[in-house]
């Protein structure tokens, strides 16, 4: 690192990065490419010099703008949001900047340390129970994704079991969830080893509001075990990727602890919205689990990346991640040492990230950011109600309106198994979604359940304002009148 060099540099990119959120609505939101569009632009091979910052973010301008989907963009609805702020960047900076490695306390002892404080701040924030905070004997770690922190707890539950069964019964081993559940819970089951056939995942339907029934898993699990089966996970949700829907926490959580199961929450974009205390209803229950894991990069204005994990006992997943390298003696083994609650050795400094985006913000602002995004996501939802041609497929919770295009048709089907025409009002919905993303003033993504294809509309762009969801409306609306016109509807 060159100081004075670095202050001239990173003043480019600041001002760079300030220029592109400043023009950034009048890009179309997803680029208009063909495959190998930027291979054929760029040198085949490494330059030999060195080149200038502003020839590189001449290039980045030129080159690579045009070719990225803008998930900054105010007009990015799809997947989930990848939220970003000030702090989170300068969060980021500091992380960067000071690039310390904390995989032990003694390796970095305020990183380790500054990570406890944050993962009790969050966790009070949220008002999960005194169990899961270290403060109240649990503990937690930030880890980069979802998935990492799903293989992480999947292992502890695997060896936990294996300790009581014997290694023989590995084959028996079975994971639940619901065929709503991210499909990381399935890649972190094959990662630990778990058969394919026996990660079970059971039916939601409609009538449960998508959420899973904890009568169809108990008698699942009963005859599972019956049949020599040994349960070991189950996987529920606060906020589904597809629905946003929840999982009913405490009767599941009853469940896992009647058959000696590993109960973890995958709350990895609702958690966020947890911090509001009108949103802690669907936590109901989280005293029952083993392990919770939430997002904030996706709702909590935390840029990439970043995912909380807590644990009501970490011992259970020190146990099984745990392991010494003569290279690191000498540590002080009274203290956490974070290598052993995740995959990898090495760590990025995520803590002051957080540390960082909450103190800029104060849990004030952080609330009323969560909160005006479901404000516009209820208004947008109010929108689809009041034009009989649309139809929202579930009742909102957080910030996701999930709608279809109707055609003519009266009858709403009881569940997504009937057809009754869904098929019809599929077509017409993905040709709704086609040409809302084709314009570029908007992008939207899509969900298939059984015959039944539906738009998903996130609200949660951290420059999305209330006039972007009118003009997206409008944009919904005139799509709308083409398709109408075009299939005589
Ligand atoms: N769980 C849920 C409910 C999600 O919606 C997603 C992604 O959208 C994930 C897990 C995956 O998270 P990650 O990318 O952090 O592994």
């Amino acid at each position: 690192i060159d100081p004075t060099e670095l202050v001239v540099e990173s003043s480019l990119v600041t001002n760079f990065i300030a220029e592109y959120y400043q023009t950034l609505e009048h890009r179309p939101v997803q680029p208009d490419v063909t495959p190998g569009f930027l291979t054929v632009q760029l040198p085949s091979e490494a330059p030999l010099a060195s080149e200038s910052v502003e020839s590189i973010l001449q290039d980045v301008y030129d080159k690579i703008l045009p070719g990225l989907t803008h998930w900054q963009s105010p007009n990015f609805h799809a997947y989930f949001p990848i939220t970003c702020s000030n702090a989170g960047l300068l969060g980021e900076m500091l992380c960067s900047g000071l690039n310390v490695v904390g995989f032990a306390w003694s390796a970095s002892p305020a990183a380790t340390e500054l990570e406890q404080v944050v993962v009790d701040w969050m966790g009070k924030m949220m008002g999960l129970p005194q169990g899961l905070l270290f403060s109240g004997g649990g503990g937690g770690v930030l880890q980069g994704s979802t998935c990492e922190a799903v293989v992480c707890t999947l292992a502890a539950a695997r060896d936990r079991a294996l300790e009581r069964v014997g290694d023989d019964m590995f084959n028996k081993l079975v994971v639940y969830c619901s065929d709503q559940t991210h499909f990381s819970l399935k890649k972190g089951s094959k990662l630990v080893g778990i058969r394919p056939a026996n990660v079970k995942a059971i039916k939601t339907t409609k009538n449960n509001e998508y959420g899973l029934c904890p009568t169809d898993l108990r008698d699942l699990v009963a005859s599972d075990v019956k049949a020599g089966f040994i349960p070991i996970y189950l996987c529920g949700t606060i906020g589904t990727t597809a629905f946003g829907a929840v999982d009913p926490i405490r009767e599941l959580g009853k469940v896992a602890r009647e058959f000696n199961m590993w109960f973890h929450v995958d709350a990895a974009y609702a958690g966020s919205a947890c911090i509001c205390p009108e949103f802690r209803n669907y936590m109901d229950g989280v005293e029952l689990v083993d392990s919770f894991s939430t997002n904030p990069h996706k709702w909590l204005l935390s840029n990439m990346d970043c995912c909380f994990l807590w644990l009501s006992d970490p011992k259970r997943l020190i146990n099984s991640l745990a392991a010494e390298a003569n290279y690191l003696e000498g540590g002080n083994e009274t203290m956490v040492d974070y290598k052993d609650w995740q995959i990898a050795v090495s760590r990025r400094f995520r803590a002051i990230k957080l540390w960082m985006v909450i103190r800029r913000y104060g849990i004030t602002n952080l609330m009323s950011h969560i909160r005006s995004d479901v404000s516009m996501a209820k208004r947008f939802e109010e929108l689809m109600l009041s034009d009989r041609r649309f139809e929202v497929v579930f009742p909102r919770k957080f910030s996701l309106v999930c709608f279809k295009l109707r055609g003519n048709k009266d009858d709403v089907p009881e569940s997504v198994d009937e057809d009754c025409g869904l098929s019809r009002d599929s077509e017409l919905t993905r040709e709704l979604m086609a040409s809302v993303n084709s314009s570029g003033k908007a992008f939207l993504s899509g969900v298939t359940i059984g015959s039944l294809f539906f738009i998903r509309c996130a609200i949660g762009a951290t420059l999305t304002e209330d006039r972007h969801i009118e003009g997206l409306w409008k944009l919904i609306q005139e799509k709308a009148d083409e398709i109408c016109v075009d299939h005589d509807l």
